[in-house]
């Protein structure tokens, strides 16, 4: 099953980290993406938790 991963949209361009497994990861990209646009400073986070089911009797 995938691991959890967190991608950060940039809501002025749409401009995106991708998927990161780590947090931390996108945080970088988006820090560095505000430090080159600088009008740029909010982000959409979008995490992907994944889930199984299992049957019982
Ligand atoms: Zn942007």
């Amino acid at each position: 099953m995938p691991d959890i991963s967190h991608e950060f949209v940039c809501v002025g361009c749409a401009d995106r980290s991708g998927p990161c497994r780590e947090f931390e990861t996108a945080q970088h990209w988006a820090l560095g993406h505000s430090g080159r646009n600088p009008s740029h400073t909010t982000y959409r986070e979008t995490i992907h938790r994944y889930w199984q089911t299992a049957m019982v009797d």
